[in-house]
C-alpha cells in the first residue's frame, strides 16, 4: 500500500481537474491521500474532500498565514481536528524565509505554541513547516518538551539537523527534491536515516519530482520518490513503500485509516 502523506488538492490549480488527479492516483496504485488543509480559505473544500473513501485530511494555520488568523479560525480550527478522519494539526511551524508574518513570540511562534497546545490536547500528531528556521525549531523543542510528536514536513536541513530532529521523535517527510541531482545533502540523509524514520510525501502541487520537473505535482507522482528511497537504501520498491506506509500508520493511528 502506498500513502501520499502530504498533498494539497485543495489548490486553486486543482479547481479544473480534481477529481481526474484523485481517480488517477489511486489507479496509480496509491491508496489514500492525506490533505493538508493549512489555508483557512481552503477548510471547506477540504471538509467536501473527506466525504470521499481513502481520503483524510490535517487542519492547521500555516506560519505565513498568522498574522491575519482570529479568534474565530483558532475556534474553528478546534472543531475541525476533532472530525474522525482528522489525522494530524498541520502544517504548522516557523517560516522565516519569506516576511508575511513576525517570527515573535505574540505572532508566528505564539501561534506555532497555540496549535501545538490544541494537538496534545485533542491527542494528534503535528506536521510540521521548518523553513530556514531548523536551528530556531531544534531550540525550541529543547525548551518545549510537552508536544505530539509527528514530521518535519519536507525535511530540507543538513544531515546533522536531521539525525537532531529524529532523535527527538520526529519523522523526517522526504519529498520530491530527493529525486533532484542536486540534493546530495538529503540523498546522504536518506542514506543515514533509519527508514522507519521516513514518510513519503508529494507537497502537491509544489516540488514535482525530476522526472515531471516544472509541471504540477500530483500524488501519483509519489512513486518517483519511493523508486529513489529504494535505490538509495538498495531496497525494493516493495519494501520501501511498505514500510513508509507502516511508518505512516504508526504516527497517525486513527481507527479510520
Ligand atoms: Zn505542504
Amino acid at each position: 500500500m502506498i500513502i501520499d502523506t502530504h498533498a494539497h488538492l485543495s489548490d486553486t490549480k486543482f479547481d479544473a481537474d480534481r477529481e481526474a488527479v484523485i481517480k488517477r492516483a489511486f489507479d496509480s496504485g496509491v491508496e489514500k491521500i492525506f490533505e493538508i488543509a493549512c489555508r483557512t480559505n481552503y477548510w471547506d473544500k477540504t471538509s467536501e474532500l473527506l466525504k470521499q473513501d481513502n481520503i483524510f485530511a490535517a487542519f492547521g494555520i500555516h506560519p505565513n498565514d498568522t498574522a491575519k488568523a482570529s479568534a474565530e479560525d483558532y475556534d474553528k480550527l478546534k472543531t475541525l481536528i476533532q472530525h474522525k478522519k482528522c489525522i494530524a494539526v498541520g502544517e504548522i511551524g516557523l517560516d522565516y524565509h519569506y516576511d508575511y508574518s513576525p517570527q515573535n513570540i505574540n505572532i508566528q511562534k505564539g501561534s506555532f505554541v497555540k496549535q501545538l497546545d490544541t494537538a496534545y490536547k485533542y491527542n494528534k500528531p503535528v506536521i510540521i513547516h521548518c523553513r530556514d528556521a531548523y536551528g530556531d525549531m531544534l531550540d525550541f523543542f529543547k525548551e518545549y518538551k510537552f508536544v505530539s510528536k509527528g514530521v518535519v514536513h519536507c525535511f530540507s536541513g543538513t544531515p546533522k539537523q536531521a539525525k537532531l530532529f529524529t532523535e527527538a521523535g520526529f519523522l523526517l517527510g522526504i519529498d520530491g527534491p530527493l529525486t533532484y541531482k542536486k540534493s546530495a545533502d538529503l540523498k546522504q540523509i536518506v542514506l543515514e536515516t533509519d527508514i522507519n524514520k521516513l514518510l513519503v510525501e508529494t507537497d502537491c502541487p509544489y516540488l514535482a519530482p525530476q522526472e515531471y520537473r516544472g509541471q504540477r505535482n500530483e500524488p501519483s507522482y509519489i512513486i518517483e520518490i519511493l523508486k529513489e528511497i529504494a535505490l538509495i537504501k538498495n531496497i525494493s520498491f516493495n519494501e520501501a513503500a511498505y514500510i513508509t506506509t507502516q511508518n505512516a500508520f504508526n504516527l497517525f493511528k486513527t481507527d479510520f485509516l
